[in-house]
């Protein structure tokens, strides 16, 4: 069975003071059996996130890396920066990520496999517009997306990622994808999963995100091909994220 894990995406927000007052929440909340949860928090606070979850089952990731482990590229954290700060995670591929800083797949396939690299556990986001869904070509994106990094990995590498659907239409909007839709998108990849492995689509996470909040948390994770979300506004609010936490469980 796959164990459900509930990812926080801070995206730029928060401060030193939130990490702490997360930190102590799941110092004083036991978490339900069977569910990982991690915090992909703005890069300069992996340091201090790392010793405030240290005593907590929180594992730490980060929102982006470079594609070179090293070299003239001012501005930029790699892969192995991250993991010198305790992050196990990273997001690749965000809506963002492609829209505002123009990460076509190429990008998004050179930073997957700089994570891999640098033993960071990549989950690679997907999702359609509202225009693509209206046009009907949510599978042809979705899978393009997906099949464009997993073609030109090999199927060890396959196997250590974590898949996230993120409709654009549903990001910061208050519109969810209701469960039926986000379920019938998450069938898609996985049946596109067993093309290349049966054991890959049965063991591979996939997480929902999209205004994912307390209210409707519980109706989506029940989803069979849903294992989890990928929470942006809800995550910095420390009941709102416990609370989705514990629908998990
Ligand atoms: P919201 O939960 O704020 O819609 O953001 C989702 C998201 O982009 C998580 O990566």
């Amino acid at each position: 069975m796959r164990t459900a894990l509930i990812a926080g995406n801070w995206k730029m927000n928060g401060s030193l003071a939130l990490v702490e007052r997360f930190a102590q929440a799941f110092v004083e909340t036991r978490l339900p059996a069977g569910v990982e949860v991690a915090l992909m928090v703005p890069s300069p606070y992996l340091d201090a996130a790392r010793g405030a979850f240290g005593g907590t089952p929180v594992a730490t990731g980060a929102q982006t890396l470079h594609p070179e482990s090293n070299g003239a590229f001012t501005g930029e954290v790699s892969g192995a920066m991250l993991a010198e700060l305790g992050a196990r995670y990273v997001l690749v591929g965000h809506s963002e990520r492609r829209s505002l800083f123009h990460e076509d797949d190429a990008a998004v396939l050179a930073r997957v496999k700089a994570a891999l690299v640098a033993d960071l556990t990549p989950v690679l986001c997907v999702g359609e517009s509202l225009e693509e869904r209206e046009a009907d070509r949510t599978e042809a994106v979705v899978l393009g997306q997906v099949t464009a990094v997993l073609d030109a990995l090999e199927p060890a590498e396959r196997e250590r990622l974590v898949i996230a659907y993120e409709p654009v239409w549903a990001i910061g909007t208050g519109k969810t994808a209701t469960p039926e839709q986000a379920q019938a998108v998450h069938a898609v990849i996985r049946s596109r999963l067993r093309e290349y492995d049966a054991t890959l689509a049965e063991g591979m996470r996939l997480l929902y995100g999209g205004s994912m909040k307390a209210a409707n948390a519980a109706e989506l994770l029940v989803q069979p091909d849903i294992d989890g979300g990928l929470v942006g506004g809800a995550s910095l609010k420390v009941d709102d994220f416990l609370a989705i936490c514990q629908s998990a469980g």
